[in-house]
């Protein structure tokens, strides 16, 4: 029996971090890889596990404390030695952006004698032939992708980061986060100098350039995302571009204007983000677009319907309305931006219901069809408001996960 002390693993840049769960206690028997405490920081939660078999001897942390590297977690009591680390790829969830791989704390109990190995696999599965070869490899290079390809390569490893954009940065970059901040921006600009009017300084109208403001938003992306590709290059990532597809366990195909090659790995992390869902009643119309059409800004939008009054929703909405736009907002649930606070949602809801010709909560889009009728119709029906719009709809109700290249959809009718 050996006494093993398990320490908080490298967080990379986190400190401090809160212990949000402790999902041991005296006395439990636990295996290799039993989750310890649950830690969360503003980026995500994660698990620490154990890396060793055992009892625990004692707990040294409890819920509310604030651990860093090195801090003590519990003590085991163990048959056996530490166990070997476990591999990044086994922390439970994925660490946050910009953290190192979870890593157990250095046993201090010397190891008696190395530990067996474990048997090799029965049969070797043979692997298609590979023009190229890395360690890791990481599939997509959005926010997950290549934060984790950064840090595996700061770490020593050789890496490759496949995408099929031609920029670095993935939705969030290109099409999400950013662009998105530009324009609300920008429309924050416009709000606070038409507020400036009650108050003595008045500005005029706004001229809005359409083509300039796109301009200006792409320049903010591109120098972002060049940035990247200089990070990725400083770090010696090698960047391949094209759509991956997996061959086998340990070999992935990428193509790219019909030329395909092929790359062997040790380990992969599937970074492939999501996109939007499109709803199963909407025509094909090219006044119906999702979020990046929205981002596009679309020349004279005139009555915009946003489908979604989740955040994506009502950016998108906030945006159109500062350019001038006469928005309507439908969201499916009882509350605008579901899982907000609701004391924090309740102010924007006033101020936007003053804003926009109609926001409707609880309310289910089930058709849309074009109407002659400048305003749309709408009609109660099985106590839910059914609305017939005629207007440039953002659908940006919901996002599907790709989880190698295939698309998981969850549809907003089963939410209610
Ligand atoms: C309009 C909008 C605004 C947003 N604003 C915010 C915000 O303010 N704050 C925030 O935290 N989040 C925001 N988000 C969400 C944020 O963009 C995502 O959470 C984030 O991009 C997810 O990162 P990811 O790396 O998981 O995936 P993604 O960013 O989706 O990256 C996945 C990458 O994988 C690539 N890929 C997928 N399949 C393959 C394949 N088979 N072969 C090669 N490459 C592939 C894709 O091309 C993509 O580049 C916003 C999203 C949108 C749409």
């Amino acid at each position: 029996m050996s006494r093993i002390d398990v320490a908080c693993p490298d967080l990379g840049d986190f400190k401090d971090i809160p212990i949000i769960d402790v999902l041991v206690k005296a006395g439990d028997s636990i295996e290799v890889d039993t989750p310890l405490v649950t830690l969360e920081t503003d980026k995500a939660t994660m698990d620490v596990p154990s890396p060793a078999a055992g009892t625990i001897v004692e707990l040294l942390v409890g819920k509310g404390s604030r651990v860093s590297k090195g801090t003590l977690l519990v003590r085991l009591e163990s048959a056996a030695a530490a166990q070997p680390a476990p591999e990044p790829a086994s922390a439970k969830p994925q660490p946050p952006p910009a953290a190192a791989p979870a890593k157990p704390a250095p046993a201090p109990a010397p190891a008696p004698a190395p530990a067996p190995k474990p048997a090799a696999p029965a049969a070797a599965i043979e692997e298609p032939a590979a023009t190229r070869t890395a360690q890791l490899l990481v599939l997509g290079a959005g926010p997950g992708g290549y934060t984790a390809a950064f840090r595996a390569a700061d770490l020593g490893l050789k890496v490759t980061l496949v995408e099929r954009w031609s920029t670095l940065g993935g939705v969030c970059l290109n099409v999400g986060c950013i662009p998105s901040k530009a324009l609300l921006h920008a429309a924050r600009v416009i709000e606070e100098v038409h507020e400036m009017s009650t108050r003595g300084i008045v500005f005029g109208k706004p001229q809005v350039d359409l083509v300039k403001l796109r301009e200006w938003r792409s320049s903010v992306v591109r120098k972002l995302t060049g940035g990247l590709a200089a990070l990725a290059k400083q770090r010696k990532v090698e960047v391949v571009r094209g759509e991956a597809k997996f061959l086998s366990p340990h070999v992935i195909e990428v193509t790219a204007a019909g030329k395909s090659e092929t790359i062997r790995f040790e380990q992969c992390i599937i970074a492939a983000g999501s996109e939007s869902v499109r709803l199963p009643f909407l025509p094909q119309d090219p006044r119906i677009i999702d979020s990046t059409g929205a981002l596009e800004l679309p020349d004279n939008p005139g009555e915009f319907l946003v489908i979604g009054g989740g955040i994506i929703g009502l950016e998108m909405a906030c945006v159109f309305d500062a350019l001038g736009a006469r928005v309507s907002v439908v969201e499916l649930t009882p509350q605008l931006m579901p899982g907000c606070d609701p004391d924090l949602v309740r102010p924007l809801e006033k101020r936007i219901k003053s804003r926009y010709a109609e926001v409707l909560i609880n309310t289910r889009s089930r058709a849309i069809a074009q109407r002659r009728t400048h305003r749309g119709r709408a009609r109660r029906r099985h106590g839910r408001q059914e609305r017939l719009h005629r207007h440039r709809q953002a659908d940006a109700h919901q996002r599907a996960a790709h989880l190698c290249s295939r698309r998981y959809r969850r549809s907003a009718h089963a939410r209610s």
